[in-house]
């Protein structure tokens, strides 16, 4: 499970504690086009590990490379050949390039690289090209053979297919389709699911497949694309001998380089566990891998590769491929430390019915770390902050990983400087002080919170499918963990830990947060459109919850100032009270599987939006100029070999742009999508 950023943009970030005197000159902002924003990331201490971390570090950054044509193909089966067309037209071009239409196919092409694919990496709907079809239609056939996508006859055959692909509106109109009334599978253009496949096929597929009193079941269908041939419903599997192969044997070559420089026993077993799963794609070997994994908290060095989070399944099952290559920052680990030793506490005293909390709360370790590769689906745009391994069986008996990407954390924190949000949106002066004073702290905290302690909270009764909100899944389990989150940042208990020094601080969270919910994260939805995304929706639920039901006592209100509208929060003691009502009733939804209850709460909270309220939320923020995504290119490592072909050092550059850097991938990382030189003709 990962927390994504949210909409909101920290400003004037005055308690900046890390290393901000020596990040003085580095420039985090490399690219902007559409709602994107591109940033780079430092990775301070990189330079003072040893040399054995920084070699592993090196082919684990390789490994994260090699496996980026997956997500591509995951997302959408016409991807990678768009890509390879968009990046030859791209590189072949010869007329003006300050045109209209080779500008527009620029900026469409940036959103592609961006999206891993023709759809937004967000809101998964397909992105609308600003050039004309003409445009379009003359650069495909002016460019020269060896620069067509592999697997088609001609240029004609090439304009034929993906012509209405990129095109035609209706045509793959939304990677992720969530509208439970209709089917959700049929209607996803993800490649999680073959031509022609249902849900009701799907669904039935797996429900002869699970047993219900299974107590350690596998991850049904994670690792797997659904198609069906003569009728029938079959899996295939990503494996190094099935699908995704040349991918995966490229990724198996660099793990098994990196292994050679683990750091002890334990990560060479959780390793080489991983790659026994990659080559045999058998989920039980996944298990295994996740359990070694979890349980393996004196690495420094540590890394996630695979296919992990299902968020891009409309039915939440089948991962997406992702990468994330890490290393432990000691220093600030220390606050994540202290959080979970004390994990008992905080669930013997949640606020849901004991019998849906966890008796004995195992090893949730939590660590804050530097990343130093994003991958797959975590590149471009990244998560702030994850919690592995997923299955709630795992977690429950051998416990959970939470991380917060702290150098992630700080480059959004330090790009937003000064960028105006608090003057539009924040109600008064002493309230846009304390944010300044404690958001990030509190913000940091929070994700800690929702990592460490709220994804591995509670149980589920014996009997209950894990996968029994079906739809409403990701959401319903977004907001427990938030709420977990919420609720305990304003607790004395963190006063008493140590954790933080003002009993009011917690406030600059809750504002933070019902502001985000109520209006600023609608600066993400185009006008008419409703909330979808997951944690969108866990947001808007939470705020919207509070509201209503404060709104006998005036907790919380939607104020007018001059015509604007203004987040009021009258008694932030009552608003914690709700956080925690809310939370034992979502967490009871979740132990019960009570889809009937979580399908009403999100439908009447999350999901739709107030048209006028948008309308002012968009008009506000466009007069800042603030994009409402953001994402990261990599730091480029360079391996320094003595004469005998061993690592003696790896140099770290941050200087490569977004296009050198994702024409380079193409280029160089390559490993699924094919040229016309050895596609079939
Ligand atoms: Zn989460």
């Amino acid at each position: 499970m990962k927390k994504a950023i949210p909409a909101l943009a920290l400003s004037s970030i005055m308690a900046f504690s890390a290393h901000g005197a020596e990040n003085k000159n580095f420039d985090y902002v490399v690219d902007r086009f559409a709602d994107i924003e591109v940033l780079r990331y430092e990775v301070p201490g990189f330079q003072e590990l040893t040399p054995a971390r920084k070699a592993m570090i090196y082919y684990l950054n390789q490994a994260a490379l090699v496996g980026r044509d997956i997500i591509w193909d995951q997302n959408c089966r016409y991807n990678l050949p768009i890509r390879t067309l968009l990046e030859g037209i791209y590189t072949n071009y010869k007329g003006d390039r300050n045109s209209k239409d080779f500008k527009a196919f620029e900026k469409y092409m940036k959103q592609v690289w961006f999206g891993n694919g023709i759809h937004h990496h967000y809101s998964t709907d397909k992105f609308v090209p600003g050039f004309s079809q003409a445009f379009f239609a003359e650069q495909v056939k002016a460019l020269p053979e060896k620069a067509l996508p592999g697997g088609y006859a001609s240029h004609q055959s090439v304009l034929d297919e993906l012509v209405p692909v990129i095109f035609d509106p209706a045509v793959m109109a939304k990677r992720v389709f969530q509208d439970g009334t209709k089917d959700v599978v049929a209607n996803s253009a993800t490649n999680f699911y073959g031509p022609g496949v249902t849900q009701a096929e799907v669904e039935a597929y797996y429900a002869k497949l699970k047993d219900p009193n299974d107590p350690t079941p596998i991850s049904y269908g994670l690792n797997a694309r659904v198609v069906k041939e003569d009728g029938q419903i079959k899996e295939q599997h990503y494996q190094l001998n099935g699908l995704y192969g040349p991918a995966i044997s490229k990724i198996i070559y660099y793990l098994s380089k990196a292994r050679e420089y683990a750091e002890n026993d334990a990560q060479k077993a959780y390793m080489a566990s991983l790659i026994d799963y990659y080559i045999t794609g058998d989920l039980r070997k996944f298990d295994e891998y996740s359990i070694l994994w979890a349980e393996d908290t004196k690495s420094e060095v540590d890394f996630v590769n695979g296919f992990i989070e299902s968020y891009g399944d409309p039915l939440g099952m089948t991962a997406s491929w992702e990468s994330y290559v890490n290393f432990k920052n000691i220093p600030s680990s220390k606050r994540t430390e202290i959080i979970s030793n004390n994990a008992q506490w905080f669930e013997d005293n949640s606020p849901v019915d004991p019998k849906f909390r966890k008796p004995e709360v195992k090893g949730v370790s939590a660590k804050v770390i530097t990343a130093a590769t994003l991958g797959g689906d975590a590149f471009p745009a990244t998560a702030i902050g994850i919690n592995l391994p997923n299955a709630n069986w795992i977690r429950a008996a051998h416990g959970s990983k939470s991380v917060t990407l702290e150098n992630i954390t700080e480059a959004y924190a330090m790009a937003s400087r000064g960028n105006g949000f608090n003057e539009e949106f924040v109600i008064d002066a002493p309230t846009s002080k304390i944010m300044d004073e404690y958001l990030y702290i509190t913000d940091m905290l929070h994700t800690d919170l929702h990592e460490c302690l709220g994804h591995g909270s509670g149980r589920i009764m014996p009997g209950v499918d894990p996968d029994a909100l079906k739809e409403h899944g990701s959401t319903l389990e977004e907001t427990r963990a938030d709420l977990f989150a919420l609720y305990y940042l304003a607790d004395p208990k963190l006063l008493e830990l140590g954790i933080l020094d003002n009993p009011d601080a917690y406030k600059a969270e809750y504002y933070k947060y019902l502001l985000n919910g109520l209006m600023t994260q609608l600066n993400r939805i185009e006008p008419g459109k409703d909330v979808e995304e997951a944690h969108m929706r866990n947001r808007q639920l939470i705020s919207k919850w509070v509201l209503e039901k404060g709104r006998k006592d005036k907790v919380v209100e939607l104020v007018k100032k001059k015509g604007k509208t203004y987040v009021k929060i009258n008694d932030y003691r009552k608003l914690r009270d709700l956080f925690g009502q809310l939370l034992g009733e979502v967490q009871r939804i979740k132990s019960e599987g009570d889809y009937a209850a979580g399908n009403k709460l999100v439908n009447d909270y999350a999901v739709k939006v107030d048209q006028k309220l948008h309308k002012e939320v968009l008009d506000r923020y466009s007069k800042l100029d603030i994009p409402p995504y953001r994402g990261f290119v990599n730091p480029v490592y360079t391996a320094v070999y003595d004469d005998k072909g061993n690592i003696t050092d790896v140099t770290i550059s941050y200087d490569e742009g977004y296009t050198d850097q994702m024409l380079r991938l193409s280029r160089d990382y390559s490993t699924l999508a094919k040229k016309a030189c050895c596609g079939k003709k």
